[in-house]
């Protein structure tokens, strides 16, 4: 999954990823789902031993355009995990006392923990996406934030946190259909903004505007992933599989406390 990594310090151009590329998967849909439920059982168990080791923090950010598949995705690879250690953090327009603060103060708020996995739904880089397209605050103050983003991801990393960012990239055809099947199902409907609408007709400026967010934050210590996000199966299979090698090279290992097991027990017999 490593050609979806973008190298850092290198201009990358979204027009070279195809939101509908399904890579070695080509054909090979059951294939592709058998793997997912693999991956998904692995992530629970290594979210269990980050959680027994307490040492490491990972942070998942997610972020796309509206039908893009955050909730799906976040829903589809943390199907099973254990909810004590896993806690999902969504980003919406900023409340009155958060405009008050710098805009990474509500951001640093929600970072893991020793032992947590934080999983971002949208996040600080709304404020160099929707608030750049948006024009939100002059183009002297966003464009300072690349610069302040990767400072504050390398100071989590030097801490001890492991970042990984997810853009799911989906074709604008691929949003209409989203949308017009949120539309039609009642259950969906509550999903679909008028705003969403509005949204749509601006796809070229939040292109421009994720291409350079994506070229000037892919670092070593906080790597952006562009995921073919059209077909939600591999979608899933590319984020699982990155998170779950991701924790494997964490070598983690569960606490083994010197005790006197066979007193213990010996204890707990004869009590
Ligand atoms: P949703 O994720 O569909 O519930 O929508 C959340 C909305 O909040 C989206 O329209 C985002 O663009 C918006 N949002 C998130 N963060 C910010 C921000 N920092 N500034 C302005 N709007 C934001
Ligand atoms: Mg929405």
């Amino acid at each position: 999954m490593d050609r979806y990594r973008i190298e850092p310090g290198k201009k990358f151009k979204l027009e070279d990823y195809s939101p509908n590329d399904t890579g070695d998967f080509e054909g090979k849909k059951q294939k592709g789902i058998e793997l997912l439920a693999e991956r998904r059982a692995e992530i629970d168990s290594l979210q269990e031993l980050l959680y027994a080791e307490h040492k490491h923090r990972l942070l998942v950010v997610f972020q796309a355009m509206d039908g893009g598949g955050k909730d799906g995705t976040i829903r589809a690879v943390f199907d099973g995990v254990n909810p004590q250690g896993v806690k999902v953090a969504s980003f919406k327009a900023p409340s009155q006392t958060e405009l008050d603060h710098d805009y990474l103060w509500r951001i640093h708020a929600q970072t893991p923990g020793k032992g947590e996995i934080v999983v971002f739904n949208r996040s600080h880089y709304e404020d160099v996406l929707v608030v750049r397209v948006h024009n939100l605050v002059p183009k002297d103050v966003w464009k300072k934030r690349y610069d302040h983003i990767n400072a504050f991801e390398h100071e989590l990393y030097d801490e001890g946190t492991t970042i990984l960012k997810f853009f799911l990239n989906i074709s604008k055809d691929e949003q209409k259909e989203r949308f017009m099947e949120r539309l039609d199902m009642p259950e969906k409907r509550w999903k679909f903004n008028e705003g969403d609408l509005e949204e749509r007709k601006l796809w070229p400026l939040y292109m421009e505007a994720f291409e350079e967010a994506i070229s000037k934050t892919s670092t070593k210590w906080a790597p952006w992933y562009v995921v073919p996000a059209n077909r939600n199966w591999y979608r899933n299979l590319v984020v699982s599989t990155v998170i779950a090698d991701t924790l494997k090279s964490l070598n983690m290992k569960y606490p083994n406390p010197e005790i006197d097991v066979t007193g213990l027990k010996k204890r707990l017999t004869n009590e």
